[in-house]
Order: structure tokens, then sequence, then C-alpha cells
């Protein structure tokens, strides 16, 4: 089969290797569409496996089932499945708590093999957690790639309940802020501000329908959230980029008692400085985000593939994986905002 290897930082290649075996308590499957995520693209452009290469990254995976191990009740050959790369042990503390976005297990996923190759194994341990959704058959395959992506944004407005009346700032118009935009609108947000230092980003996410939105690289994005808000601030601001000045910014532009959510991870190391005066004074409640619960991440995988939610819009770019390279500049110049990688482009030409 062809796999996208990376051998080093923005060193990757499309080779033939040898297809995998579907194990006994596993399924084989044939990656149908994988969503191209920032956080791959962080794994792929750095260091991120101190000089352990060759690796196959993808986690945003949908495929069909073409084997089934015959251990393995309840599935069949030819259905459609998400699978959600994180297991959830269900017995360590933060599982049982319900957070299964901290458990221990699951933030391993990037050590093995990704879906950026024509089949992945989907394991007897994965069957057994809650990872793997069958995708009903009249549903869009490539919207169901952003069930992924969509489920920690899901999480954090379900955690910090956006909601009726809310006015919402979020800071980045990548992904992940395009789906805050959406999510926002859906939970009945009344204002949405839409922050970003990209022009092209920004021109992008307007077709998500926020109320303002406004350039951080040409106006001092405080001061335009404080005219927008009578001076008072935003309910909720979401700091959803990969900048420790952006999150600085927030707590200036949150209310009252308001909530600031670091959602964006940053460099590794970095160090933000923030006055911590602002925060004590004005009640602010500083939330880190990670992540999804087991319940949220199902819950994110049925907006993803309801009317309600218009996949179309985020996915801007499907290619064969063989232009892996191309998806991955298209992303990080802010012309898409989402791209779908194609694997087994024969098979799999339908999709394209
Ligand atoms: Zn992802
Ligand atoms: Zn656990």
């Amino acid at each position: 089969m062809k796999a996208a290897l990376m051998y080093g930082p923005n060193d990757i290649r499309i080779e033939d290797i040898e297809t995998p075996k579907c194990p006994s308590d596993g399924l084989l499957i044939n990656v149908r569409a994988i969503g191209l995520c920032g956080s791959d693209i962080r794994n792929l452009t750095t260091d991120s496996r101190q000089g352990k290469y060759p690796h196959i990254f993808g986690h945003e995976i949908v495929g069909e089932i073409v084997e089934v191990g015959e251990a393995v009740e309840g599935y069949e050959k030819k259905e459609n499945i998400y699978v959600y790369p994180a297991t959830h042990c269900m017995h360590c503390e933060h599982c049982r708590s319900g957070h299964h976005e901290m458990c221990e297990e699951g933030s391993k996923y990037t050590d093995r093999m990704g879906g950026f190759a024509d089949y992945y194994v989907v394991t007897g341990k994965q069957l057994a957690s809650d990872s793997v959704f069958k995708i009903p058959e009249d549903k869009d395959l490539k919207a169901a790639t952003l069930a992924e992506p969509l489920s920690s944004v899901y999480a954090c407005q379900d955690n910090i309940h956006v909601g009726f009346g809310d006015t919402v700032v979020i800071i980045g118009a990548g992904p992940i802020g395009c789906f805050h935009i959406q999510l926002a609108r859906l939970r009945g947000a009344e204002t949405i501000i839409m922050v970003e230092l990209n022009e092209t980003r920004l021109e992008l996410s307007k077709r998500f329908g926020a109320d303002y939105y406004i350039n951080g690289s040409q106006v001092d994005a405080v001061e335009e959230v404080l005219k927008i808000t009578d001076g008072k601030g935003a309910d909720k601001v979401i700091s959803a980029n990969p900048s420790t000045q952006a999150q600085n910014q927030a707590i200036y532009m949150c209310r009252k008692n308001g909530i600031v959510v670091w959602f964006g991870g940053v460099a590794k190391g970095a160090m933000a400085q923030i006055d911590s005066n602002r925060v004590h004074y004005y009640g602010i409640w500083i939330y880190g985000h990670f992540g999804a619960n087991s319940i949220q991440v199902e819950q994110a995988f049925k907006l993803a593939l309801s009317e309600k939610f218009d996949a179309s819009k985020f996915i801007t770019h499907v290619l064969p994986l063989s232009k892996i390279n191309e998806g991955i500049q298209l992303t990080r110049s802010g012309e898409a905002i989402k791209v779908v990688l194609i694997p087994n482009e024969e098979v799999n030409k339908d999709l394209l």
C-alpha cells in the first residue's frame, strides 16, 4: 500500500510499504478520507519524534471495513466507520470522574501508526473502548472527518456553557476558530466577535457569519472589543491560537466575572506574561481547555453529520494523499480552512 512516511521535519515521502495485517481482535479499513489537522502539521514539520522515523501520522480517520478479525463481533465488511484517535481506558481516576480527555492512555495515540496511508488497523483495544463509531449509509464521509477536530470545540463550549445572550470573542480564525463561530451560533450566542491577524484567514472565516470581524494587525483588537461591548468586555473569550500575547489580550477583552479560555497550545516551554491584578480584581475565570470526554466525542460526531452543521463550508480542499505537502502549505498560508486527504486514490476516486 501507499503511505505518507515522515522521515524528519518537513520530510514526508509517499512510499510503498507492506499492507498491515488484520488482527484477530480488530479490523482492517480502507482509509476513505482523513482530515489534515493543525497538530499533524506541527508534528510533521518539527522533530516531533526525536529521531524515531519513519512514522505515519494522521488521526482524523474515516474508513470502510475491508476485513474483520475472526474474534470480532458486531462489525461487517463494507461498513463505514469514524475512528476517534484516543482510547479511553474507562478505569483510571480521570475516566471514572468523567474526564476521559485526561486518560493517561488517550494521549499516546501518536505513538501508533496513523491514517495517512491506504489502509489502517483498528486494534482490539480501540474496539473495546469508545473510539469507533459507525457512519449511517446516507451520510457524507468527508463531513465525518470533522468529528475529531469538532470534538474539543464542542467540549469547550459545553463546559463553559456558551448560550443564549452571550457575547463571545474568538481569537484565531483557523479551522478551530471557525468551528467555534459555527457552534456558538448554534448554541444561541447573541454577539460573536472574531479576531485574527492574517487577512486571508479572516476573509475566509466570514462565511460563518460572526457579527464582527477584527484584524488585530491593523487595529487595537482590545479597544475594538470594548467599543462593541460598551466598555464592558465579552462574557466569554476563547483564545484559539498558539500565541501567549493573545492569551494576555484575552484577559483585557473579558468582562468582570467573565471566562477566558486558553484553547490553543503554544510552543513548548513558552511563558505567558499575564496582568494578574486584572484577573484578580475582575474576578476572571481562566480555563485551560483540552480534548473532550467520551460523551462529548459522540455528540460532536452526531453534530458533524447533522443537517444543522454545514461541513462543506469547512472543507475548502479535497486532495489525494499524494499531495499532502500541498495540503500543509495551503493550511499554513491560511488559504485552506480544512484540507481532507483521500488515500487509496484508485479505490476512493468517488470522493475526489
Ligand atoms: Zn485533529
Ligand atoms: Zn483512563
